[in-house]
């Protein structure tokens, strides 16, 4: 397995740098050679060839079976020319590689039930959502689109709009995340408002005859945003469009307490995955070994289940990194009364030694 590594910025060196140690082992353990070759990407980019996705990135990206990206940005590039801040690169590879999908899991660790911002009643019916969000289509893309003015005063609009292929390969990759779950989707829409959403609920219960081992459901956005927070134990995977995931990946990750523990996939059709942590570059910690390096792990072994259906890997780590939390290690951002105070390599040394 080929996997193109891109750091990037701040604690992105740092995290990425301990993922990898958890790949290798994870080889060792089970036979699996994994190949790695890295590139540049955002603000290091920028510094170093004057572009934040260079064009041997783009190339060393596609050659790869999946990629694992740190984060990007920080102030030292805050004031540069907006054309090519680092965030573009991040925009760049995602166009590049065609990832329409994104998926997103927002678990709550028992061992960090603290830090969620819910009453402990509803954390203890467990958190563990997988929003399936539609990345390159919808409301941000659509056409036509207008800012301006009519009638003498400022007016503006945007299109949602959905092709029927773009819906199906969207409820195919929720689907077939269900199947690695529990078996269960919610399509969230806004069928009873938008002509665009009916369009994309008939098409998700067409698309769901292929797959009848899965359950299927369907809820108004207004409302899946209001049961994410009563009673997220009725959710396995939510599959939305692009502007409703958008907000419910966020609502769903924020709720958790604990942003340096949540990995992210993005998927396309037959390109290489795309698999980074939630959080971005942490610039006032970086350099200083302070950085969780858990939401990275957990991207390794999103990558192990998602892109080579390495399910023994891939729960391997996660059971170690429980373990781990288990025996009371934290990172500055988990951080409890009672627990062990360790940096970004001791918290990775621990997960090393739990597999
Ligand atoms: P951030 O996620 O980098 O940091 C928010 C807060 O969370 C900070 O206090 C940070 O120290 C803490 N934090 C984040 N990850 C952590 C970890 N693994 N361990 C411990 N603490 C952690 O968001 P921000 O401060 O808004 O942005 C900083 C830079 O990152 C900006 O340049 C922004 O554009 C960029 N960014 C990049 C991505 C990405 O690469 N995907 C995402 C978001 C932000």
């Amino acid at each position: 397995m080929k996997i193109c590594v891109l750091p990037g910025d701040g604690i992105g060196q740092e995290i990425v740098a301990q993922a990898l140690r958890v790949l290798k082992k994870v080889g060792e353990k089970y036979g699996r050679t994994f190949e790695t070759t890295e590139a540049l990407i955002g603000g290091c980019a920028i510094d170093a060839e004057g572009v934040p996705l260079p064009a041997d990135t783009i190339a060393k990206c596609k050659d790869a079976d999946a990629v694992l990206l740190g984060a990007v940005g920080g102030p030292k590039w805050d004031t540069i020319d907006p054309a090519i801040r680092p965030e573009k690169g991040l925009l760049g590879i995602r166009k590049e590689l065609g990832l329409f999908a994104n998926l997103r899991p927002a678990t709550l660790f028992k061992q960090l039930a603290d830090a969620c911002y819910l009453r402990p009643d509803i954390v203890a019916k467990g958190l563990d959502v997988m929003v399936v969000r539609e990345l390159t289509g919808g409301i941000y893309f659509g056409e036509p689109r207008f800012d301006g003015e009519k009638d003498g005063e400022r007016f503006g609009y945007n299109t949602m709009t959905y092709y029927e292929h773009e819906i199906r390969r969207i409820a195919r990759v929720a689907f077939e995340a269900a199947r690695k779950r529990s078996g269960r989707v919610c399509s969230v829409d806004k069928a009873n408002v938008l002509d665009v959403s009916r369009v994309w609920r008939e098409i998700v219960i067409d698309e769901h005859k292929n797959y009848q081992d899965v359950e299927l459901s369907h809820m108004y956005v207004d409302n899946a945003a209001m049961q994410l927070v009563r009673d997220p134990s009725q959710f396995d995977v939510v599959v939305t469009g692009n502007l409703f995931g958008d907000i419910l990946s966020d609502e769903a990750a924020a709720i958790t307490g604990s942003i340096g523990m949540l990995p992210s996939a993005s998927l396309g059709e037959s390109n290489p995955g795309l698999y980074e942590p939630i959080h971005g570059s942490a610039p006032d910690i970086a350099g200083q070994d302070k950085a969780n390096p858990l939401a990275t792990i957990l991207s390794v072994s999103m990558m192990l289940r998602h892109s080579f259906d390495m399910t023994e890997e891939a729960d391997c780590i996660e059971s170690a990194v429980e373990k781990t939390l288990e025996q009371g290690y934290r990172t500055g951002d988990i951080w409890q009364e009672g627990g062990k105070s360790v940096g970004c390599v001791e918290m990775t040394d621990a997960v090393l030694a739990n597999m």
